[in-house]
């Protein structure tokens, strides 16, 4: 046992289920951790499939893990035998199921003793009066003498939290407990969630209702055996729990082998990817056509959003590395763009990152040999400036002050006279470089091409932070200076 497993009402610790099928082993959980605190209402979330109940049903014993350890209250129930489990459930925990499972040849009040009876808690005398007590807490005590089949579903599913409040556990465990009733009175079941979470009891839900999740503290999002809305809320850090419940349904487990392709450079952006495990590379290609791992990007971050949201084309391509696979969460561009659309924060926070990814790239395929760390300095030190077509951005004989990277657009270098031009520099390439390399005076005049109507947008350094450039680069400033020649 642990520490934490002592805090922690409920503990999971790398829980593995393998189910045997004829058609092999199926993992239905692949490691999950999980920790809930006493007095948390959690709703469990996630397609038909991913494996909401059988996590549900190795907290409460009902199945057991193939490997890992599950603690509630401390107890570890992976290890109580058959015996103890049945016992120790009747005492922890209440159980709360889809279809209610009252026993039809009881009446009401005689469902909700036999917990009681089970464990031997109360005297007999006790019994009857308590269980009243608990069908008076759900409104259900006039139809106490009643057989499950002469009441509503809603009707028996209050029973069953009768039942499973019956020998006063402080944690319920449901799974789809309002999934085979209409909203109305699923909305009056989980008000009375609401009201025992505010008496102190810790409620774990499994639940298909958008609505209902969105309403409870805490969201678990399983997605193919994995809890994933950590990874999720990392990557999307401004999204809510409304905003996440909202986008859960659309979210599609994409698992990648190594060594490949996820999208190309120009194929048509369709998807937007969360990486839940392992890492991905985005490659750069360098201006000598030479590729370039401009990035490597892993679990908690997300790619794709620079097709979506800017000419619907891929930017750069991103694959595996030969070394692993990736697992992603893959999101529709709909769902994607409506996110973005809908929160001034998710998508002021997205567009931050892609400018800061789009000035990665064209910096790295300036200058390969630079690695990430070195990029993460000094690309805070370039401002991004904007000219006018036709607008002078140097001119020959000016002090030398900073070097510039093309960002958009094309600038133009001028002959001596001042009007011929002498060559057209594209997006990627630089210029500024041989004024503060000799002499800190313009040798020509450049200005944004006129003929280009969105002018140029241009990353800008200092000497200082050029120099610094040039002291971590590899390249000596004749390679550099050579580089930027040959550019011409
Ligand atoms: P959920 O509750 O999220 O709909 P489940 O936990 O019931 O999902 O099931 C998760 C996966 O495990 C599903 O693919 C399901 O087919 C499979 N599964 C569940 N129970 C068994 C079993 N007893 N034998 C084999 N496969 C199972
Ligand atoms: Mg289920």
């Amino acid at each position: 046992m642990t520490d934490s497993s002592v805090s922690n009402l409920i503990e999971l610790n790398d829980v593995v289920k393998i189910y045997k099928t004829p058609a092999g082993d199926f993992m239905a959980l692949k490691g999950i951790d999980l920790r809930v605190g006493a007095g948390e209402f959690v709703a469990v979330i996630g397609k038909s499939g991913s494996g909401k109940s059988t996590l549900i049903n190795t907290i409460t014993g009902i199945d057991r893990p193939t490997l890992g350890e599950v603690f509630v209250a401390g107890v570890p129930v992976h290890r109580l035998s058959e015996d103890d489990i049945a016992r120790w459930r009747g005492r922890n925990l209440g159980v709360i199921f889809q279809f209610f499972q009252l026993l039809p040849t009881l009446t009401l009040v005689e469902n909700v003793m036999l917990p009681m009876e089970f464990c031997r808690l109360y005297s007999p005398s006790e019994r009857k009066a308590r269980a009243m007590q608990l069908l008076e807490r759900v409104q259900m005590a006039d139809q106490a003498h009643k057989l499950p089949s002469a009441v509503s579903g809603g009707q028996q599913q209050r029973v069953a939290i009768a039942r499973a409040l019956a020998n006063d556990p402080p944690l319920l465990v449901a799974d789809e407990p309002t999934g085979s009733l209409d909203s109305k009175t699923a909305d009056a079941i989980f008000q009375l969630f609401e009201e025992l979470v505010g008496q102190g009891k810790t409620i774990l839900m499994v639940t298909h209702d958008r609505d209902l999740a969105a309403r409870v503290n805490r969201v678990v999002l399983i997605a193919d055996g994995e809890i994933v809305d950590q990874y999720v809320s990392r990557a999307l850090d401004t999204l809510d729990q409304q905003q996440l419940v909202q986008i859960s349904s659309r979210l599609e487990p994409v698992s990648v082998p190594p060594n490949s392709v996820i999208f190309r450079k120009g194929d048509p952006a369709d998807r937007f990817f969360i990486i839940i495990k392992g890492e991905v590379e985005v490659i750069v290609e360098h201006t000598s056509g030479r590729e370039i791992v401009g990035a490597r990007l892993e679990s908690g971050q997300y790619f794709g959003e620079m097709g979506l949201l800017s000419g619907g084309v891929r930017t750069a391509t991103v694959r595996t590395s030969a070394a692993g696979g990736a697992v992603l969460m893959a999101l529709d561009r709909e769902t994607f763009t409506n996110l973005a659309a809908g929160s001034q924060l998710t998508h002021d926070s997205i567009a931050q990152l892609m400018r800061r990814r789009t000035t990665a790239n064209h910096l790295i395929s300036t200058f390969p040999d630079l690695d990430e760390e070195q990029w993460d300095e000094i690309q805070d030190d370039f401002e991004v400036l904007h000219f006018e077509p036709g607008q002078i951005i140097v001119r020959r004989g000016d002090p030398a002050r900073k070097f510039f990277v093309i960002s958009k657009g094309q600038v133009e270098v001028l002959q001596l006279d001042g009007e011929t031009v002498v060559t057209r520099l594209e997006e990627g390439r630089f210029f500024g470089e041989i004024g503060l390399l000799r002499g800190g005076v313009r040798t020509a005049t450049v200005r944004a091409a006129p003929d280009v109507e969105s002018g140029v947008e241009l990353l800008a350094v200092d000497q200082n932070a050029f120099n610094q450039l040039m002291a971590d680069s590899q390249m000596t400033k004749e390679e550099i200076a050579a580089i930027g020649m040959r550019r011409r």
